[in-house]
């Protein structure tokens, strides 16, 4: 199927696609064919999983997501303590060098709220929205987003709670997420005030790092914590609008991660680690169509399916580029 429409129905909260036997492509019904001929035993993927587990570079995406974003909600903090114009602000809203910059989904919010443009809020989102689909969309929320840092941090502790059975993990429609985000755009167009931005653990986190802490962190506090006993990651996949609004952008963005089917053991050591799982629906044996997937615009490109995945199937692309280099 289409990216740009299997990007949009996943993004929406549908299951991914299911390829029929007339939707494969001829070469993949070939390598499958011999895959099944050629299969390995329990103990030889085994050997190449715990290759994979002990490699110097396992968790190469990560480490430079990790310092990335600890780098860029720090320069807010460092421009606002020392008084200088490298980027000043938060998150939501900010001056990069004296460049306007205008997140996404704030912006979007404002402008509903206030029903008219503001010259510095227009050319910030412009600017941003450029910026995020030349790094592929919701590469803001793993990149650049602090509750995703600490959400991440939450999960590990909710994993090893879950396998004591001291945890539990509901999960909830993926379509809630797309209510939501048309509940916060109606509720922003009849009231005028920009309500999410006062539930957003984004803005919350990112001012509490600049301005000090306030209350609003015991609201943070309570999602995590329902997201550490409750229900995994339960925030980015369920309900926050800012991950719609980026994978939207993300769309059109030519960052993309790149599935190959060809070495994959389909022993789904990717879906038990990422956020958004359903994207990686092309990687259970049977699902590909074609030799090589791009993976559908939810994805957040934090490269921790890259970095585990012990056949080096999953790898990082920009659209385009590949046929120049
Ligand atoms: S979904 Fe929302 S809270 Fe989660 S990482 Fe993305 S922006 Fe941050
Ligand atoms: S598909 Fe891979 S890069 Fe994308 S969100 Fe999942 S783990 Fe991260």
């Amino acid at each position: 199927m289409n990216y740009v429409i299997e990007s949009l129905r996943q993004l929406m909260g549908l299951d991914p696609s299911k390829p029929g036997p007339e939707d494969r492509r001829p070469e993949v019904v070939t390598l499958m064919a011999e895959k099944r001929r050629d299969k390995l035993t329990r103990e030889m993927l085994h050997a190449v999983e715990a290759g994979r587990a002990q490699a110097a570079d396992r968790h190469k995406w990560r480490n430079r997501r990790w310092a990335t974003l600890i780098t860029v909600n720090l320069l807010f903090v460092v421009s606002y303590y020392l008084d200088v114009q490298l980027l000043e602000g938060a998150m939501t809203a900010s001056r990069f060098v004296g460049f306007h910059l205008a997140d996404l989904n704030s912006a979007l919010q404002v402008m509903l709220a206030y029903q008219h443009l503001v010259l510095n809020l227009v050319i910030g989102t412009v600017t941003v929205f450029i910026l995020w689909l030349l790094l592929g969309g919701r590469t803001f929320c793993s990149w650049a987003c602090p509750y995703h840092l600490l959400a991440e941090w939450a999960e590990k502790l909710h994993l090893w709670l879950a396998k004591r059975k001291w945890a539990r993990d509901i999960k909830f429609h993926r379509g809630g997420r797309t209510i939501f985000y048309l509940f916060f755009i109606i509720l922003t167009l009849v009231s005028g005030y920009t309500l999410f931005e006062t539930l957003s653990p984004t803005g919350i986190l990112s001012r509490a790092l600049i301005y000090g802490p306030g209350l609003a962190l015991i609201w943070v506090l309570a999602l995590l914590a329902f997201e550490v006993f409750v229900s995994r990651r339960a925030w980015c996949r369920y309900v926050c609008p800012i991950g719609v609004t980026y994978g939207l952008v993300g769309v059109l963005s030519p960052v993309r991660v790149q599935y190959r089917v060809q070495d994959c053991h389909h022993e789904g050591d990717c879906r038990a680690i990422c956020l958004v799982p359903h994207v990686l629906d092309v990687t259970i044996r049977g699902r590909a169509r074609a030799v090589t997937t791009d993976i559908g615009a939810d994805c957040t490109r934090c490269g921790l399916c890259v970095d585990i995945c012990p056949t080096n199937s999953l790898s990082f692309k920009v659209k385009g580029l590949d046929k120049v280099l």
